[in-house]
């Protein structure tokens, strides 16, 4: 499969653009893309791809030489640009030509430019539009269900042309490249394959002026609002599938959840384990505790007296429930020793471990 970008779009900068001009293009975007910076954004992490991809090609001048070349022959526009599925079988058909080595140079072109997609091989073709973002989930959340609120950056159908990449009133014409074919015939004999119009984007007709909000493309990139729901009993590394919720409106959002952990609880299976301190009195002459449970409720809970550091007790029912089985709640006591004794507490103590019989 070909590049699915062109690389000048990506970076923003005009197809005359110097060295310094693509350089900079390039750290701006960088900078704005770093995944350092957006930890949780599945697009940023792939924009930040294409923008280095791009910057390797078009910041060499012998790879950009012969990308311009091999641009010009609208080989760059790939299966992204609404070719669709017919667009994706040909870009196989592409590669075997390139081996024949029927195209001499451009056969080192799409190994050099391409190799490392080519080498992906098919099957992604309904990938094309799949967005996938991590989102971390309180643990409660996750254990006992909910709605969360996903925000992604994502490619809507430009609202000012309705997606045609004209300017309102501009008139169109046929397109000069493909000769309103909306596509370009590329190869030898019996070898001709088809890609969609670099100039016209495959649509066959040229605006007289493009469109200002989305620059002709299209598409504009939006900040989408989602509401994910989360099943009870979700385990950290869930992923949910949300279709058709991805780039205009098709594709899928892939929603990886990460559960955070939580300063009282912990999980085992369906249970839920926590940890409450009691003091020394308690665990020895036994006492009733309020602990904390999943829902937010407090249950009391009756220590027995003689009770050991460690030990646990179950609150049955308490646990995480999916699939019509419950888990239960266990509390482990952590038993508090006082760190200093006053004079008065030393001799009372020295006096309760004389008649025990307890040496020290
Ligand atoms: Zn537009
Ligand atoms: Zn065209």
């Amino acid at each position: 499969m070909a590049a699915s970008k062109d690389y000048y779009q990506v970076l923003g900068v005009s197809e005359t653009a110097t060295v310094d001009e693509i350089k900079k293009a390039f750290r701006r975007l960088a900078k704005q893309y770093h995944p350092d910076r957006n930890p949780t954004n599945a697009q940023a992490a792939e924009r930040f791809k294409e923008i280095n991809e791009a910057h390797d090609v078009l910041s060499d001048a012998d790879k950009r030489k012969r990308y311009d070349q091999l641009r010009r022959y609208g080989a760059y526009a790939g299966a992204g640009r609404g070719g669709g599925a017919g667009a994706q079988g040909s870009g196989g058909a592409e590669f075997d030509l390139s081996d024949l080595g029927s195209f001499g140079g451009l056969g080192d072109l799409f190994s050099s430019i391409f190799g490392r997609r080519g080498a992906e091989g098919g099957g992604r073709a309904d990938d094309e539009d799949e967005i996938e973002t991590t989102v971390t989930i309180p643990f409660r959340v996750a254990a006992l269900g909910g709605k969360v609120p996903v925000t992604l950056p994502m490619a809507e159908v430009c609202p000012t042309c309705s997606g045609s990449g004209a300017a309102p009133g501009a008139t169109l014409s046929t397109c000069p490249e493909c000769r309103g074919r909306g596509v370009i015939s590329f190869g030898q004999g019996g070898f001709a394959v088809n890609r969609p119009c670099p100039v016209c984007r495959g649509r066959g007709r040229v605006p007289s002026e493009r469109c200002h909000t989305c620059g002709g493309s299209g598409e504009v990139r939006v900040e989408k609002r989602l509401v994910i729901t989360v099943p009870a009993g979700t385990e950290d590394g869930t992923k949910l599938r949300l279709r058709g919720q991805g780039t205009k409106g098709k594709g899928d959002v892939v929603v990886v959840l990460q559960v955070e952990p939580d300063r009282f609880f912990r999980r085992e299976g369906l249970d839920i384990v926590c940890t409450v301190p009691v003091n020394l009195a308690q665990a020895l002459l036994g006492s009733k505790i309020k602990v904390k449970t999943l829902d937010g409720r407090r249950v009391v809970l009756k220590i027995p007296p003689g009770t050991q550091p460690g030990q646990k007790f179950r609150i049955a029912g308490q646990g995480i429930e999916k699939n019509g089985r419950r888990g239960d709640q266990y509390v482990e006591v952590h038993v508090d020793i006082p760190e200093h004794l006053t004079p008065e507490q030393e001799v009372a103590l020295k006096a309760f471990a004389e008649r025990s019989g307890m040496r020290y």
